[in-house]
C-alpha cells in the first residue's frame, strides 16, 4: 500500500496502514486508528506530554501507577499537577491542596523534583530535534514541530513520523504524549489537547470553520477571562459569532485584538516556527513566596526585573521595540500585555515606564504569583534611545541612567539603588525561580 494516499489510514501502535474503515488494525488488533483526509498533507504539529510531573514521578515508582497522584504542596499549598486518576475525582491544577485532598483523601502527594523534570523535558526534546531542526518549544514539556520537508529524511510522512515519535516517547522515556496535527499552530495546539491522554488529533484545513465556529471564544488563543467576559457584554460567546462579522468592525471594537480575532476564528494563522524563540526577546521573570496584588508591591519588583533586562541588553548591544508585561495569577493564569515604542530602547527606565503603564491596568485587587519583564523585537542598538525632544524628562531619566551605568560599572551593581527598588532587598532581587 502506497504511504501518502489519503484513502489509507495508519494504526497508531504498530504504524501499519490500514486500508479500508475497519474499527481495528489488520496487524495487531488495535484499535487506535487514525484516518484523516489531509493526513498526509500536513505538517504542523504540537505535542504535549500527558501530566507530566505526574507521569514522571509514576514512571519512577511503578507502585504509584494505579493510584491518583498529586504533585503540588509545599510552600504555595496548590496542585502543580494531577494524574489523570486523580482528575476523575475532580482534581485540577491550581487547586488549593486541601480542597484537592477532600475531593480526593486518597491521594499520593508528591512535591516537585523540578531539576528531573527539567532533565526529563530535554530528553523529550532532544527526541523532538531530531526529527526537524525546526522545535519551537512553549514550555518544559510542550512543543510546536514544523515537519514540512523532512518526508525524504525519515522516508514517511509527518502524521506517521509524529505517531512513530509518540510511540518511542512511551517506550524510551517512559511517559507518554498527546500530538495535534495541523496547517496552523493555532489549530495544531487546540487538537493536541482535544483528546489526552495518548491523544492524536488531525484538524485539516477543509474543517477548520466549522470545527471552530460552536467553540467559545476563549479557544482563541489570547482570550483570557477579562477578554471574554468584555466579548460576552457585546454579546459573543461563540467563535462562529466572530467569524460573521467583518474585521472593520472588529478592529474597531477592539484594537489590534480585533484582528486576532477575526484571523483565528477563521482559522487563519500564518506564524511560522521558530526554533530559536529564546534568542528573539530579552526578559527576566519571577515567582514570588507570596502573592502579590498591590502596585506598591509589585512595582519594586518590575523595576528591579527592568534593570536586569536593560543590563543584558546593554551588554549584547542590542536593543528591543516591544516591550512586554507578563503576569501569572494566583490561579496560573497567564496574562501578557505588550506596547510597541516609537523607537528601539536599552534603557531600563524605558522599559519600567512602559511597563508601568502597562502594569497600572492589571493591578485590579487580582493576586499574581510571578511578574515578567521583558522586550521583543529585537535590533541592534545604533538606532536605539534617540534624544527624545518632546519629553525633557524622559531624556533627562537617558542621562541620569547613563551615570548610573558608570558608577556600577565602577563599583559593582548594586553601587546605585533607585528609590523604586532601596530598602526592598528581597523582592526586589528576587532569586531565579523555575516557572512552572
Ligand atoms: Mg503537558
Amino acid at each position: 500500500m502506497p504511504v501518502n494516499d489519503p484513502s489509507h489510514g495508519f494504526c497508531r501502535d504498530c504504524l501499519a496502514l490500514q486500508r479500508g474503515s475497519g474499527p481495528r488494525c489488520h496487524g495487531c488488533g488495535s484499535p487506535r486508528l487514525l484516518r484523516h483526509p489531509e493526513l498526509y498533507k500536513l505538517h504542523l504539529a504540537h505535542i504535549d506530554c500527558d501530566a507530566f510531573y505526574a507521569a514522571v514521578e509514576k514512571r519512577d515508582n511503578p507502585e504509584l501507577k494505579d493510584k491518583p497522584v498529586i504533585i503540588g504542596g509545599g510552600k504555595r499549598g496548590v496542585v502543580s499537577t494531577a494524574c489523570y486518576i486523580a482528575r476523575i475525582h475532580g482534581v485540577r491544577s491550581a487547586m488549593p491542596m486541601f480542597k484537592a485532598l477532600e475531593a480526593c483523601p486518597e491521594a499520593v502527594v508528591i512535591s516537585p523534583d523540578m531539576e528531573k523534570y527539567v532533565r526529563v523535558g530535554r530528553e523529550v526534546r532532544s527526541m523532538m530535534q531530531a526529527l526537524t531542526p525546526l522545535v519551537e518549544p512553549l514550555s518544559i514539556d510542550e512543543a510546536f514541530l514544523d515537519l514540512d520537508g523532512t518526508e525524504r529524511l525519515h522516508g514517511l510522512p509527518p502524521a506517521l513520523v509524529l505517531a512513530r515519535f509518540a510511540v518511542a516517547v512511551e517506550k524510551e522515556i517512559g511517559i507518554t504524549v498527546s500530538a495535534g496535527l495541523s496547517y496552523c499552530k493555532f489549530l495544531a495546539k487546540v487538537a493536541s489537547d482535544l483528546r489526552k491522554p495518548r491523544g492524536f488529533t488531525v484538524i485539516g484545513e477543509a474543517e477548520a470553520l466549522a470545527f471552530l465556529a460552536p467553540q467559545p471564544v476563549t479557544m482563541i488563543w489570547g482570550v483570557g477571562k477579562a477578554f471574554a467576559a468584555t466579548l460576552e457584554s457585546d454579546g459573543i460567546r461563540s467563535i462562529g459569532q466572530l467569524q460573521r462579522m467583518d474585521r472593520g468592525d472588529l478592529m474597531r471594537r477592539y484594537g489590534t485584538m480585533g484582528s486576532r480575532l477575526y484571523h483565528l476564528s477563521r482559522g487563519q494563522d500564518d506564524r511560522q516556527v521558530s526554533p530559536d524563540q529564546e534568542a528573539k526577546s530579552v526578559s527576566a521573570e519571577t515567582t514570588f513566596d507570596t502573592d502579590l496584588a498591590s502596585s506598591a508591591e509589585l512595582v519594586p519588583v518590575l523595576r528591579a526585573l527592568s534593570e536586569k533586562v536593560s543590563a543584558r541588553l546593554k551588554k549584547a548591544n542590542i536593543a528591543g521595540r516591544t516591550v512586554v508585561l507578563k503576569l501569572k495569577s494566583q490561579d496560573f493564569k497567564l496574562r501578557t500585555r505588550n506596547r510597541q515604542l516609537t523607537d528601539p530602547t536599552r534603557l531600563a527606565d524605558r522599559i519600567f515606564q512602559t511597563g508601568m503603564q502597562l502594569l497600572s491596568k492589571e493591578t485590579d485587587g487580582t493576586k499574581y504569583r510571578l511578574l515578567g519583564i521583558g522586550v521583543s523585537d529585537l535590533s541592534d542598538d545604533e538606532r536605539a534611545d534617540p534624544p527624545d525632544l518632546v519629553d525633557v524628562q524622559s531624556r533627562k531619566r537617558a542621562l541620569a541612567e547613563g551615570a548610573i551605568d558608570v558608577l556600577r560599572g565602577k563599583f559593582g551593581k548594586n553601587a546605585v539603588e533607585t528609590g523604586y527598588t532601596f530598602g526592598k532587598g528581597r523582592n526586589a532581587h528576587p532569586p531565579e525561580a523555575l516557572d512552572d
